[in-house]
């Protein structure tokens, strides 16, 4: 799920380990997407242990245990669970450990023992107070250096205290128009207004100080497949930005308004609806690239739900501050089987900004205010979840509070 400072760094390529009894390279591998380590070669230098019991995975060291599932985003250590960006996995009869907990959660929550320097990939074990006859076992780093995220001063425009970085998604784009706006002056569709709202939101975010990561800044066709895997490592959530549009019939012009979608399966016809109308985007697509097999086999993995809860928080903050600045309804927040949504491993959540068969909404759509106004509505959303995120961290990590 959701960053620290480390992820806000380049992946490296593998991890120094420094004890006072010597040091290890550990090479990183991002083959499942997130980061992780094998945790056998953690074993000798930080005299780890692992075991293994079905899913349940228990790793200890310096005395302290961390509780994972090989199917689900989180860790847990003194009854609290934290997030992962990635679950630990068994692959070639090793276990792999996320890299986010080692450099991350371990020397956040065991700041007395273990320090992180990103600049040098490096983690130090720190020798709390030396024995004494060990002359030698002098402690790397001074244990007057921890690595304590949350300690950073908050931004002044956000009071986020963490470093962020959030995926945008403008749907459609290339061949692909999206739906061609009833309601759109000058020829435009639905591909340009979500890249004029996904650039000022792009703007917007990095003006508050995030990191913003644009899956399409021009007018190419980025395949539904693909636009998550923009969400990976580096990646704190994933927005995408469509228009909506009725079908042809009695109410086609009067339906009007905003709504927000996370994934999950559809519970209703009109969702059903927008649904397919996004999911149709696979017909610009090579076929090769369509290979996800059904969305129910997706939606079966474990992992997704972990997001799911996130995500439906997210979409209803966004959800909230973008209605307040719209001319249509609120339609609140909704449900769909958007492929584009359960690839990714964040929480995530698609903005229907408007309707492109409703008169008003198609005149505020298409100009230049418009956009930004709901741009800036969805930022609001955002940095709202990112704080209850980082105060939720910051119960988690102890920081002097009782468990
Ligand atoms: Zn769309």
């Amino acid at each position: 799920m959701m960053m620290l400072l480390l992820l806000a760094a380049l992946i490296p390529q593998q991890v120094l380990i420094a004890t006072p009894r010597g040091q290890v390279s550990i090479p990183v591998t991002t083959e499942r997407g997130a980061a992780a380590v094998a945790g056998v070669l953690l074993g000798q230098p930080l005299g780890l242990t692992m075991s293994l019991d079905g899913s349940a995975l228990r790793v200890t060291l310096s005395e302290q245990t961390f509780e994972f599932d090989l199917q689900s985003p989180f860790v847990r250590h003194a009854g609290v669970a934290y997030p992962l960006v990635g679950a630990p996995y068994v692959a070639r009869d090793t276990v792999f450990l996320p890299l986010q907990w080692l450099t991350g959660h371990l020397p956040r929550l065991l700041a007395s023992r273990y320090h992180w320097d990103p600049r040098l990939a490096r983690l130090d074990e720190v020798v709390p107070a030396p024995p004494a006859p060990a002359v030698a076992t002098r402690p790397a780093v001074p244990p007057s250096a921890p690595a304590l995220p949350l300690a950073a001063a908050p931004n002044p425009l956000t009071g986020l205290r963490l470093a962020h970085t959030v995926v945008v998604d403008p749907g459609h784009g290339g061949i692909d128009p999206g739906n061609p706006g009833m309601h759109f002056p000058r020829g435009l569709t639905e591909k340009d207004i979500t890249l004029g709202i996904g650039r000022f939101l792009r703007a917007e975010l990095q003006r508050r100080g995030l990191s913003v990561v644009l899956t399409r800044s021009t007018d190419t066709l980025i395949d539904l497949a693909s636009r998550p895997t923009f969400c990976r490592a580096d990646c704190d959530l994933f927005v995408s930005i469509h228009i909506n549009s009725m079908p042809p019939g009695r109410r086609q012009t009067q339906v009007n308004g905003v709504e927000t979608y996370f994934v999950s399966d559809a519970k209703t016809e009109d969702q059903q609806r927008v649904a397919e109308m996004e999911n149709d985007a696979l017909r610009f697509e090579p076929a090769a690239t369509i290979q996800h097999g059904p969305l129910g086999f997706i939606l079966n993995d474990l992992q997704l739900n972990e997001y799911l809860r996130e995500s439906a928080r997210l979409a209803e903050l966004v959800q909230g501050k973008v209605a307040a600045v719209h001319p249509g309804e609120d339609r609140g927040v909704q449900q769909g089987p958007f492929l584009v949504l359960a690839a990714a491993r964040r929480p995530a959540i698609l903005v229907e900004a408007g309707f492109a068969t409703n008169r008003e909404d198609g005149a505020f759509l298409a100009t230049a205010s418009g956009q930004q106004r709901i741009a800036t509505a969805i930022a609001d959303g955002i940095v709202g979840y990112l704080l209850e995120f980082e105060r939720k961290l910051a119960i988690g990590s102890g920081g002097g509070q009782a468990r």
